[in-house]
């Protein structure tokens, strides 16, 4: 094992984490961080800021400001509820640069949330969308003629789902299954992206698509198109069939997982962060300056020390929070999680009843510099933090609020950790 002190250990690697280690990069502080498959790689790729409150009721919401407002007034525990809209704005602006800068770009309305298809044609609202995705929401928007091809082959995405679901709202939405101009049989997206790259193949697709464009304006593709600049292959479509091109995510795990995972395992070590990728911390300390950390198991582990640490592990999807016969636990620290009082109490008996389940608000209570508080409602160590998806009191998936709240909240534990030891 090897020893190493750096200023931070970011525990984690979904979107929390991510802007956790980009955040404290970017602020100048040498940064380690771990983590393996999480969320972020099973995400459409839109960033969701705030979309429904209250859940029970449904309500869905086209300001998303609005919604944190109201969230935050009416749920005074919420994340949210901790947060200034500045700090918000300029979270999300600063982890959409980065994507940028790596070449995925993001864009919406500058003030309210975009109406996007998602692959089963319904419409959910979201704050940011990858632009690959933009011209869908104006052509949803204005219900222009839209061609949506889709592929022999290619399971988790239908052309005739879409159209039928939006038919009565968009009559001049039309689909065409063309044959993929590389490979048969069974198609996968990761692949197709990676076909697509090449311009020849590009220029192939849009010759297997002419005959049906008729007077469509815009051309709605599947995500397949590019892995590392989809914006190239885009532009590079429009200019070959003259009709304005956008995406529509597949299901989940789409190519949007890889996107973003890619534009950060290529970033982040440029920034000089140390990542240790595939990799979950295994054994966990405090010491006199700080932590100890064991990542890895066997011959591969690593030990890594740490000033401070953001823990950014998820709740049970990232194993951030545990749950066993009698309890849900925390995974690395054994910290306290707000959770009901008894197991019979976790989950609603009906499983699509509107009001979610109790067990998805558990997680870690902390204070004002998102420091998770011990069992004696004091921080549970002045240089630990929290962000993400193991906050207390938010149902991410029911509020659509899940990556908005990762990023944001991972501007607040750096904003934290920057304010130093008190
Ligand atoms: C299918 C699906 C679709 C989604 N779609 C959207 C969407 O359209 N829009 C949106 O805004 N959000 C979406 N989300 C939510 C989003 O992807 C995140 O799940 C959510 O924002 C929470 O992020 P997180 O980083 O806090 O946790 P997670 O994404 O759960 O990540 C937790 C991370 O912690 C790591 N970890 C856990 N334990 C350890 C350990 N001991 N040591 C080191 N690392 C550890 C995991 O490996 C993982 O990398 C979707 C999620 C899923 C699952």
């Amino acid at each position: 094992m090897s020893g190493n002190t750096h200023d931070v250990m970011v525990i984690g690697a979904g979107f929390a984490g991510m802007a956790a280690a980009l955040f404290a990069a970017r602020a100048g502080l040498s940064v380690a961080q771990s983590g393996v498959t999480g969320g972020i790689d099973f995400s459409t790729g839109f960033i969701d800021l705030m979309g429904v409150h209250p859940v029970a009721e449904g309500i869905r919401w086209d300001d998303p400001w609005a919604a944190v407002e109201a969230v935050s007034k009416d749920c005074p525990k919420h994340p949210y509820a901790r947060m200034i809209r500045p700090d918000m704005e300029a979270a999300i602006g600063g982890f959409t640069d980065f994507l940028a800068s790596q070449g995925l770009d993001y864009t919406g309305h500058a003030d309210r949330n975009c109406r996007a298809l998602t692959p089963v044609g319904t419409v959910k609202r979201t704050w940011r969308v990858p632009r690959t995705a933009w011209k869908g929401v104006l052509a949803l928007e204005s219900a222009a003629p839209t061609l949506i091809v889709d592929f022999h082959g290619l399971k988790g995405f239908s052309g005739n789902q879409l159209v039928e679901m939006r038919k009565e709202t968009w009559p001049g939405l039309r689909t065409a299954r063309v044959t993929f101009p590389r490979g048969s049989g069974e198609l996968y997206p990761e692949h197709m992206a990676w076909a697509l790259a090449d311009p020849k193949y590009r220029e192939k697709l849009a010759e297997a698509v002419a005959p049906h464009l008729g007077d469509a304006e815009y051309l709605g593709f599947p995500a397949v198109l590019g892995l590392i600049d989809p914006g190239r292959v885009v532009d590079h479509l429009e200019e070959l069939t003259g009709r304005q091109v956008f995406e529509i995510p597949t299901i989940p795990p789409s190519i949007a997982g890889p996107r973003l995972r890619g534009a950060f395992d290529r970033g982040l070590p440029g920034l000089g962060v140390r990542t240790l990728s595939q990799a979950t911390v295994t054994e966990a300390e405090t010491v006199e300056d700080g932590f100890r950390f064991v990542v890895g198991r066997g011959g591969g582990r690593t030990e890594v020390r740490a000033k401070a640490a953001i823990l950014a592990t998820g709740r049970f999807f990232g194993k951030g929070l545990i749950a066993d016969r009698h309890a849900i636990r925390e995974a690395v620290f054994d910290l306290p999680v707000v959770q009901p009082k008894t197991r019979e109490q976790w989950h609603n008996k009906e499983f699509f009843h509107t009001d979610g389940h109790a067990a998805n608000a558990s997680g870690l209570e902390v204070d004002d510099r998102f420091r998770p508080l011990g069992r004696d409602g004091r921080p549970a160590h002045k240089r630990l933090f929290a962000a993400g998806a193991i906050l207390a009191h938010q149902d991410w998936m029911r509020m659509k609020c899940g990556a908005g709240l990762a990023i944001t909240s991972a501007w607040r534990a750096v904003q934290g950790l920057m304010q130093g030891v008190d």
